[in-house]
């Protein structure tokens, strides 16, 4: 719980937070050390402001300015809990005057060695944001004191703050650039920069090179709503024979929500809903380079299901209609997910390469089926677009580019 302290005109403590959801600012932090002032300023000059007006509690997410009072989340969680025997104004004051001999210390020190410098760096989550995706860039600070105030910039001043997080609602073209990050300490400042792009894998391909059960791509794929069409196609290149997961969509409620499964050779299931439907592929899988091209599509109101391979369609089947596929989606490659992002099993692994994988959210036309089986490039927007694919590799897996 947050306390007012009489001597500093603070409000302090940790505050204990739930497990926040995805995009939120408290993303992996257990606790959280508060300070707050009136004044809008940077750590120290804001200690001896009295803030009688600051709230004693703090919601959960609210890290902007309450009222007058400015909250800052400061760096290190710990930082107010440890039992250093002195109370939080003891310590400034300590702090204070242990800045007073850093000069002197700096003559000492400062050319014997750097070791122990504080570095910064920044990460970015997701690492590659689709168009729309909530970005979270983190300045990561190691080494030296806190509290730290950041500094983001690109081109200009983006956010003056002791949030560590700068936080992009909706990614977009105007997003990508260099990011800097510059964290400021009463015992140093270091700078750190980032640059955010989107990622094009054109001629890339994911390659899992031998069977296991915790090698995976995890897809950052976010939907608004249920999906009632789809189509799912992708290229791949393997000598497995049987059994193995192309891609795999599970949802809290259904682990085979969309599957599209290599059951034996020459053989596809597509799952919609738990339930799957058959396509032989007899005689339509080989290729002078090797790499099989597949395109799976599911419509609501029919349940009509179309299996393309190598741009030739097989038979239509149909199951699930009037189903409607949840949004909130574990998407993955490489794994069989027999619960929402987990439970892979290594006889359903994929051994091999993967590329072009793309997903939209209807039914794509004869002739698009074509396009994009030929490498193509066919019309936006995708719901998930090898252009700009929004991946995390887990495990054995690597990119590289393709052979053929
Ligand atoms: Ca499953």
């Amino acid at each position: 719980m947050s306390q007012f302290c009489p001597e500093t005109g603070l409000v302090k403590g940790i505050l204990p937070l739930p497990a926040p959801p995805r995009g939120d600012k408290w993303v992996g932090a257990r606790s959280l050390s508060l300070v707050w002032s009136n004044t809008g300023q940077a750590f120290p000059s804001l200690l001896h402001v009295p803030a009688p007006l600051c709230p004693t509690a703090l919601e959960h997410g609210d890290a902007a300015a309450v009222g007058p009072c400015s909250c800052w989340a400061l760096g290190d969680p710990c930082a107010d809990s440890r039992g250093s025997g002195l109370s939080f104004g003891q310590r400034v004051k300590k702090m204070e005057r242990m800045l007073l001999w850093l000069p002197v210390l700096a003559g000492f020190l400062g050319i014997v060695s750097l070791a122990g410098l504080p570095e910064a760096r920044i990460r970015a989550h997701p690492s590659h944001p689709s168009p729309g995706a909530e970005v979270e860039l983190i300045c990561e600070v190691s080494g030296g004191h806190g509290p730290w105030e950041f500094l983001w910039e690109k081109e200009d001043v983006l956010q003056r703050s002791m949030d560590s997080v700068f936080f992009i609602p909706s990614f977009g073209k105007n997003d990508t650039g260099t990011y800097t990050c510059t964290a400021t300490s009463p015992t140093g400042r270091v700078i750190a920069e980032y640059h955010l792009e989107t990622t094009n894998l054109k001629w890339l391909a994911f390659i899992f090179p031998r069977k296991s059960k915790d090698s995976a791509v995890l897809v950052n794929m976010e939907l608004d709503e249920p999906l009632r069409n789809f189509s799912v196609c992708l290229r791949y290149f393997t000598e497995q024979i049987k059994s193995y997961a192309l891609f795999s969509y599970a949802t809290r409620g259904q682990d085979n929500d969309i599957l599209l499964y290599k059951n034996r050779l020459q053989n596809y299931r597509l799952y919609v809903g738990g339930e799957f439907v058959s396509f032989s592929a007899q005689g339509k899988e080989s290729t002078s380079q090797g790499w099989i091209h597949v395109c799976a599509s599911w419509e609501s109101s029919t349940g009509i299901a179309e299996l393309w391979v190598n741009g030739m369609p097989l038979p239509r089947k149909a199951l699930q209609a009037d189903y409607a596929v949840s949004p909130e989606a574990a998407v993955v490659l490489g794994q069989e997910q027999d619960s929402y992002g987990g439970r892979y099993n290594a006889s359903q692994a994929f051994v091999g390469e993967v590329t072009d994988v793309y997903m939209w959210d209807f039914r794509l036309a004869p002739d698009e089926v074509r396009s994009i089986s030929g490498g193509w490039d066919i019309r936006s927007p995708a719901l998930l677009d090898w252009r700009n694919f929004p991946y995390e590799m887990i495990g054995h897996v690597f990119l590289k580019p393709r052979l053929s």
